[in-house]
C-alpha cells in the first residue's frame, strides 16, 4: 500500500477532489491511503495565523516556517513509528520553480511507500523551512496557480494509478501515452459505424499480432505529428524503428 500525506491549508479541497472514481475506490480497497494534514492545526499563534508579510516588502503574504515545519515533523514521526527501516521519506514541495512533473517522475514516485506533498498558498512558503525539509521541488507546468492543492491532486492521481492493483487491468498504464515514450494509438468502441465513420478493419480482424503492429505504427505516427520532441527521443532510443 502506498501512503500519500498532503500538507495543506485546505484539506477539504484535496480530499473532495480525490475521493471519487478510480482513486476513491483505490483508497476504499486499501491499495493507497490519502491523508490531508491541516498545516493550521500546527501553528503556535494563538489566533491560528499561518502567514505574514514578506521581509523586504512586496505584495502578498507568505506561509510561515513554524507551522509548516511542525506539521511535516508530525507526519514524519508518525511514518517513522510505523516503518522501522529508517528510510528517509521524500518531501515534495509543489512549486512553479520545480522540475516539471512527467510520467517518468510519476513512475519513480510510485515506488515509494510514503510520500509527503507540501502545498504552498499565497506568495509561497518561507525559504528556510523549505531548505530544512524538502527533498524534491516539482512543478506541474509553466504557469502560476493560487495554491499547491491542484498540483498535489494531479500528482497523486498520476502516481496512484501506477500503484499495482489501482487500475483493474494492469496493462492499461503500460499501453498509455508516455509509458514507453510514445503517445497512445487511437481507440474505438461500439458501434462499428458512426456518422459514416467505420472502425479500422484491422481492429475487427481478431489477429492480435496485426493489431499490435498497427497500434505501434499509429502511436509512432501520432507522436511524430503531435509531439516531435518525444518522437526524436524515441527514435534515438530505438534506431531500428
Ligand atoms: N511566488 C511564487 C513564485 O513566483 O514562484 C508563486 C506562489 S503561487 C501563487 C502559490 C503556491 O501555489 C505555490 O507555493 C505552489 O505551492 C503552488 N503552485 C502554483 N503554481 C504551481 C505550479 N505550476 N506547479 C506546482 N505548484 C504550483
Amino acid at each position: 500500500m502506498m501512503n500519500f500525506h498532503i500538507l495543506t491549508l485546505f484539506p477539504e479541497m484535496v480530499m473532495q477532489g480525490l475521493n471519487t472514481s478510480i482513486i476513491g475506490r483505490a483508497v476504499e480497497r486499501e491499495y493507497i491511503s490519502i491523508e490531508a494534514v491541516n498545516i493550521r492545526d500546527y501553528t503556535l499563534d494563538k489566533h491560528g495565523k499561518v502567514d505574514d508579510y514578506t521581509y523586504g516588502g512586496g505584495a502578498g503574504m507568505l506561509m510561515q516556517a513554524q507551522p509548516v515545519y511542525d506539521a511535516c515533523m508530525a507526519v514524519q514521526d508518525k511514518i517513522a513509528a510505523r516503518n522501522t527501516d529508517g528510510k528517509k521519506v521524500r518531501v515534495i514541495y509543489v512549486t512553479p520553480q520545480g522540475k516539471t512533473f512527467r510520467q517518468e517522475m510519476a513512475k519513480e514516485f510510485a515506488e515509494e511507500e510514503d510520500l509527503i506533498i507540501l502545498c504552498g498558498h499565497y506568495e509561497g512558503i518561507d525559504e528556510r523551512v523549505l531548505e530544512e525539509v524538502v527533498t524534491d521541488y516539482v512543478s506541474i507546468g509553466d504557469y502560476v496557480l493560487t495554491g499547491g492543492e491542484l498540483p498535489a491532486m494531479v500528482m497523486v492521481d498520476a502516481i496512484a494509478r501506477l500503484v499495482p492493483g489501482v487500475l483493474h487491468n494492469s496493462d492499461s498504464a503500460v499501453t498509455e501515452s508516455f509509458y514507453d515514450g510514445l503517445l497512445e494509438y487511437p481507440q474505438y468502441s461500439r458501434p462499428e459505424l458512426w456518422r459514416d465513420k467505420k472502425v479500422p478493419e484491422i481492429l475487427l480482424s481478431g489477429d492480435h499480432a496485426k493489431v499490435d503492429a498497427w497500434r505501434l505504427e499509429q502511436s509512432i505516427e501520432r507522436t511524430k505529428k503531435l509531439r516531435p520532441d518525444l518522437y526524436e527521443a524515441y527514435i534515438a532510443k530505438n534506431p531500428c524503428i
